[in-house]
C-alpha cells in the first residue's frame, strides 16, 4: 500500500523534520510503502527516493497553517498516485508501533480519519471551541457537531481526503473574500467537515504532547515548543516571555487532576 505523508515546516520548523522522519521509519504504518510529501523552505531537507521536496515559502501566522489545504492541491496529481494520506503537524514523533489497523480508515469511517483533540477529550458538547461566527463557512450549528478534532493529524483515503481538501480550500477562500479568518484557522474547518462527515476517531493518546498526561496509551510525543524557543518564536513572531519550568509543573498537576475526574466522572469542569 502506498501511503502518501504530508508534512508542512517553514522557516523555523525544519528543526522539527529529522526527528519526525526518524521515528516514523521506525514506527509509523511498518508494513506500507510511505512517501514524504514535506512542503518547506529548508535548505538542509533534500529530496531522496522516499522524501519529495516540494519549495514552500513562509506565509506568515496563520496561513503558514491555514493554507494546507492549497499546499497539498497544488500537487493534486503527485498526490493521486498514492492510496491514502496523511498530514501531521510538525513536531510528531512516534514513539509505539502504529499498524495500519490503527489509523487506515474504512467504509464505516467514510474513508477518512481524524485526531480526538487532547484538550478537549475531558469537554461536553457546550464547551468545544467551534467556531461561532455564522457568517463564516466554519460555523457549526448549537444543536451539531458530537467530537472536537485536532487538525494536527488528518487522514484518508486519496479521494475522500483530496476531496475534503477541495472543499475546504474552497471554504477558507469565500471566508477570506469576506475578511474572515476562523477561530482555530484550519482546525474550525476540519470540525466542520467532520460534523458533517464523520471519520475514524483516534484517540488522544495518538496526538501526546511532551509534558502533558493523559489517560490514553501514549502513542506519540509532540514536541514542546517551548523548549525550543516557544510558538511565537516558531512561529517568527517575536519572544515569549516565560517562567517555563514553574508553568509546566502546574499545568501537569491540572492534567493530572483533570485525568482523574474524567475516569470517574466521564468528564471534567477542569
Ligand atoms: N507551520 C509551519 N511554519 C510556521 C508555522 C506553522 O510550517 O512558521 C506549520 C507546521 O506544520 C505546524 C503547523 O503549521 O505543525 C501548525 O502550526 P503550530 O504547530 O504552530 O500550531 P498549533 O498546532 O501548535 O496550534
Amino acid at each position: 500500500m502506498k501511503i502518501g505523508i504530508l508534512y508542512i515546516c517553514t522557516g523555523k520548523y525544519d528543526v522539527f523534520w529529522s526527528d519526525f522522519y526518524k521515528t516514523a521509519e521506525q514506527f509509523l504504518l511498518p508494513n506500507s510503502d510511505k512517501q514524504y510529501f514535506v512542503f518547506t523552505d529548508s535548505e538542509t531537507i533534500q529530496s531522496t527516493d522516499n522524501i519529495h521536496k516540494i519549495y514552500q515559502e513562509k506565509l506568515g501566522w496563520p496561513k503558514d497553517t491555514l493554507m494546507r489545504f492549497h499546499l497539498f492541491l497544488n500537487i493534486e496529481e503527485e498526490l493521486k498516485k498514492m492510496d491514502f494520506l496523511f498530514f501531521f503537524n510538525a513536531n510528531y514523533t512516534f514513539i509505539k508501533t502504529i499498524s495500519e489497523n490503527e489509523l487506515i480508515p474504512t467504509e464505516k469511517d467514510n474513508f477518512l480519519t481524524g485526531q480526538l483533540h487532547p484538550v478537549a477529550y475531558h469537554k461536553k458538547r457546550k464547551n468545544f471551541d467551534y467556531e461561532t461566527n455564522s457568517k463564516s463557512t466554519a460555523f457549526i450549528q448549537e444543536k451539531a457537531g458530537t467530537y472536537y478534532f485536532a487538525g494536527g493529524l488528518i487522514g484518508g483515503r486519496t479521494s475522500e481526503f483530496l476531496q475534503l481538501c477541495h472543499q475546504l480550500k474552497n471554504c477558507i477562500d469565500i471566508d477570506f473574500s469576506n475578511n474572515i479568518v476562523a477561530k482555530w484557522h484550519d482546525e474550525s474547518h476540519i470540525n466542520k467537515y467532520f460534523s458533517d462527515i464523520e471519520p475514524k476517531k483516534l484517540h488522544p493518546g495518538y496526538c501526546y504532547p511532551q509534558g502533558w498526561y493523559l489517560p490514553f496509551e501514549q502513542k506519540t510525543l509532540l514536541l514542546n515548543k517551548s523548549k525550543l524557543g516557544g510558538h511565537s518564536y516558531l512561529r517568527g513572531e517575536g519572544n515569549e516571555n516565560n517562567f517555563a519550568f514553574i508553568k509546566d509543573k502546574l499545568f501537569f498537576a491540572k492534567q493530572l487532576v483533570r485525568a482523574n475526574l474524567y475516569r470517574i466522572f466521564g468528564y471534567s469542569f477542569i
